[in-house]
């Protein structure tokens, strides 16, 4: 049999490729405009930071971890998403000893052991940023910003929901009212929220069953529980958003699938896919728990190939010339080609024998822009022969006056 690639893993190619490039490019653009920094990160962690910072009662850490032995018993993971290794990095380098406060971004493959369909992969890609240091809520603006003009750029549309948990004073209050909805309804949850509204009550609210979902619409909600700092910090980023002129929508029962969330969390939810397409939120408390110092944070995550299933119709920026010799011309046509490259065009030397008819054929499966047609007329003339492959118009120009 011939060898197939692994279930849930994808080759991305063709106008896939261009599709993810448009995403990623995009994401760069707005996120180096908001002077964030790369960071490239190990796809590989002990399998702990993932454990101690998503948290044990969640479904990637109870079912969607790729964990393995190495060779001498380490028990390590791969990421199944970025914030884990990026505060790691942070609090190894010791960046919060050099800037007050430090934006990164990262870009990379995501695994996570799920059921595959359209849209949800073993391995996937993200593109996502951090901030750490900042208490404030216009860093929270920013980055839903930041969200916002990246859907923008796309042309993709999507609602960003936004949603406060609170924090160590307010939440444990707020669990216990939950816990205590829950109780009275455990006929209708499904057998893994029967388990979870014990331990982890606010998960229950993220579980895609419909009886769950159905449950949870009168379930307590978190913004009624709020201190009055979570409280004002929630108002301030909601008037902040509208200064931005940013639209956003209010989900009492946004919670995210991740534990390290405090106060704002948020998402871009496409209702065409009827999916979330990039997530987030604050989690002020994860550094200090992972051993660095109290720093308040917060960031988001792109799933790229989910924005990239929203793009319609896709080219390549750069239009493509094809250089077609033909006769006793190469070396005359390869370096015309030469010239146009040297000019920065996209440039395929076309290598197809066959008449002009067969050529012409694949310079249009190329999508080419212009053919450079050459033959020994030309070459003698010192000229070349250039056709607008979508208007069809030709005109013979000198070599030099191409481009
Ligand atoms: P979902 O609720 O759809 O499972 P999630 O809450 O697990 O999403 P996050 O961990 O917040 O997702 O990841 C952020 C983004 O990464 C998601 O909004 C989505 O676009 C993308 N993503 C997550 N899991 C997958 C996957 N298995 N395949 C493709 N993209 C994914
Ligand atoms: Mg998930």
């Amino acid at each position: 049999m011939a060898l197939q690639s692994v279930r849930g893993f994808h080759d991305i190619l063709g106008d896939d490729i261009l599709r993810f490039k448009k995403v990623s490019g995009t994401a760069r653009s707005v996120l180096k405009r908001h002077n964030f920094e790369e960071i490239v990160l190990p796809v590989v962690e002990y399998a702990e930071l993932f454990q101690r910072s998503i948290g044990e009662v969640t479904d990637i850490v109870q079912k969607e971890m790729f964990v393995f032995k190495d060779r001498k018993g380490r028990v390590l993971a791969l990421r199944p998403e970025g914030t884990a290794g990026t505060v790691r990095a942070f609090i190894q380098h010791k960046l919060y000893a050099k800037r007050p406060y430090t934006k990164l971004f990262y870009e990379g493959p995501m695994f996570r052991y799920e059921r595959p369909q359209a849209g949800r992969y073993r391995q996937f890609h993200q593109i996502g940023a951090e901030v750490f240091g900042v208490q404030e809520p216009t860093a929270d603006a920013e980055v839903i910003s930041v969200v916002y003009k990246i859907l923008n750029s796309l042309g993709i549309e999507a609602v960003i929901e936004i949603n406060s948990l609170g924090c160590k004073e307010c939440r444990p209050a707020y669990r216990q009212a939950l816990k205590e909805f829950l109780s009275t309804k455990e006929e209708n949850l499904c057998k893994d929220c029967v388990s979870r509204k014990e331990r982890n009550p606010l998960r229950v609210l993220d579980c895609k069953e419909k009886s769950c979902q159905m449950t949870v619409k009168d379930a307590p909600k978190t913004v009624d529980f709020l201190c009055d700092s979570c409280n004002e910090h929630f108002n301030k980023l909601k008037e902040l958003l509208t200064e931005l002129s940013i639209p956003y929508r209010e989900n009492s029962n946004l919670v995210r699938g991740l534990d390290y969330y405090t106060r704002t969390v948020f998402e871009a939810v496409a209702e065409s896919l009827d999916t979330t397409v990039i997530a987030g939120g604050r989690y002020d408390y994860l550094v200090e728990e992972l051993g660095g110092p109290p720093t308040p944070a917060l960031g988001f995550a792109v799933g790229i190939e989910r924005l990239s299933l929203l793009l319609k119709e896709i080219e390549e920026q750069e239009g493509l010339y094809i250089v077609i010799p033909f006769g006793n011309v190469q070396g005359y046509a390869l370096e015309v080609a030469e010239k146009l490259r040297n000019k920065g065009k996209r440039v395929e030397f076309s290598y197809r024998k066959g008449g002009l008819r067969k050529q012409l054929e694949f310079a249009d499966k190329l999508r080419a822009k212009f053919a450079v047609i050459i033959g020994e007329d030309e070459m003698r003339e010192g000229v070349v022969t250039l056709k607008d492959m979508e208007s069809g118009e030709q005109s013979k120009i000198k070599a030099d006056e191409i481009v």
